[in-house]
């Protein structure tokens, strides 16, 4: 089903059958999992299936990368033991002096990483606003910026980076561009055909999609010598995937379209009723007609505006921390993309120096009735202010 002459099937066929992969051995309708450290070498001393020892590779990594491949129109993926661990060998594959541009707004954790590691490893950075084409033009140098990195929508303000143009921008200056595409799921956006090199997601979010497996992936658009170092980075450092995490994985991914679909859908309807609630001074969702970004995130997500949102409240970081306080089918946690739906203040989490405001809330939307997820945050700022208006001045 991967052979280019095989005709080309749909993203929710693709996903359903995890690419119709079955097991050639047994005749099973799900491919194994290997747990096996190590392989048979031939009796004249050659490995002739590539496969030596599994710090380097496992077959049950092979049906994640293909359909991750197929989904993102990507020549060769590779699946890591975390979505950090797959962004940090891009950046890790870099040389030293090669200047690196990356997204005011982004990924904290990373954000973090970046500025710890390009000092070490005698890499320049520059943060921009990706959104401002003529400020990310300026801060290219010639022949030393060898990376551009983007994030879209960004984390957590949902602001929309435009692909295309960047991705143009960065080739007529040879500078490469990689794209973390975690909140927009290889469904509603695919980085590659925009023009991108190299789009890394956080499997722990959507791809895998119920909260229990730490994973990340890369996808390439083609196999080059930067790509190699990616991939041996990741053998020699043993940045792997447990192979039942990658079996887990798989499983996670087949029902991926029915998931993103159901997230996009509650996140537009929370962020429809939420703006109109007198509580609220602001939604952020790249879906809403009023986001500035909502042309551009027209062009470039499709089917959907993604399951992510962001509230500010009128009455400040108390109310806030008050709401995820007081709902009850909002889990209070870190991370998004499951299918539980998920709050968070998360200037709590950033912590000093954030640039996210101190009244917002971080929304993940999960599949539950849209409905029912909105009486419990209404309810839950209702009582969260109440309780601050009551309290003695
Ligand atoms: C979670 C996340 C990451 C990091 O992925 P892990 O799997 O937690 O290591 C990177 N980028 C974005 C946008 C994320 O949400």
């Amino acid at each position: 089903m991967s052979s280019t002459t095989d005709k080309k099937f749909s993203a929710a066929t693709l996903l359903a059958q995890a690419l119709g992969r079955t097991d050639p051995d047994t005749r099973a309708v799900v491919l194994p999992m290997h747990p096996a450290t190590t392989y048979l070498r031939d009796p004249d001393n050659q490995y002739s299936t590539g496969r030596i020892y599994s710090r380097a590779d496992n077959p049950t990594y092979e049906p994640v990368e293909a359909l991750l491949c197929q989904l993102e129109n990507g020549a060769d993926a590779l699946v890591f033991g975390s979505g950090m661990a797959a962004a940090t060998a891009v950046f890790q594959a870099l040389q030293p002096g090669d200047h690196i541009i990356a997204p005011k707004v982004m990924y904290w954790a990373l954000r973090n990483w970046l500025q710890q590691f390009t000092a070490r490893w005698q890499l320049t950075l520059d943060f921009v606003d990706m959104r401002d084409l003529q400020q990310l033009e300026q801060a290219i140098q010639p022949r030393k910026t060898r990376l551009i990195w983007i994030e879209t929508p960004d984390n957590p303000l949902w602001q929309v980076s435009d692909i295309e143009a960047i991705a143009s921008l960065a080739k007529a200056h040879g500078c490469l561009t990689a794209v973390d595409s975690t909140c927009a799921t290889p469904l509603l956006t695919q980085p590659l055909n925009l023009g991108a090199d190299i789009v890394m997601h956080s499997a722990t979010k959507y791809l895998n999609g119920h909260s229990d497996v730490i994973a990340g992936a890369l996808i390439s658009k083609v196999d080059s010598p930067f790509w190699q170092t990616i991939r041996s980075i990741r053998a020699q450092q043993g940045a792997v995937l447990s192979p039942r995490d990658a079996h887990e994985l798989l499983r996670g991914m087949r029902t991926l379209h029915l998931r993103v679909r159901e997230s996009c859908q509650n996140a537009l309807y929370l962020a429809t009723a939420l703006q109109a609630n007198p509580l609220v001074a602001e939604v952020l969702y790249p879906g809403l007609p009023e986001h500035p970004d909502h042309a551009l995130a027209q062009r470039q997500m499709q089917g959907g505006f993604g399951g992510m949102l962001s509230v500010r409240l009128k009455h400040g970081a108390e109310a806030a921390i008050g709401v995820a306080a007081r709902t009850k089918l909002w889990k209070r946690a870190t991370s998004l993309g499951g299918v539980e739906s998920l709050i968070e203040h998360r200037a709590s989490i950033e912590g000093e120096g954030t640039p996210v405001p101190a009244d917002l809330l971080r929304l993940s939307a999960g599949i539950e009735t849209a409905q029912e997820l909105l009486e419990d945050f209404e309810q839950a700022l209702e009582l969260a202010v109440q309780n601050i208006t009551k309290e003695p001045q």
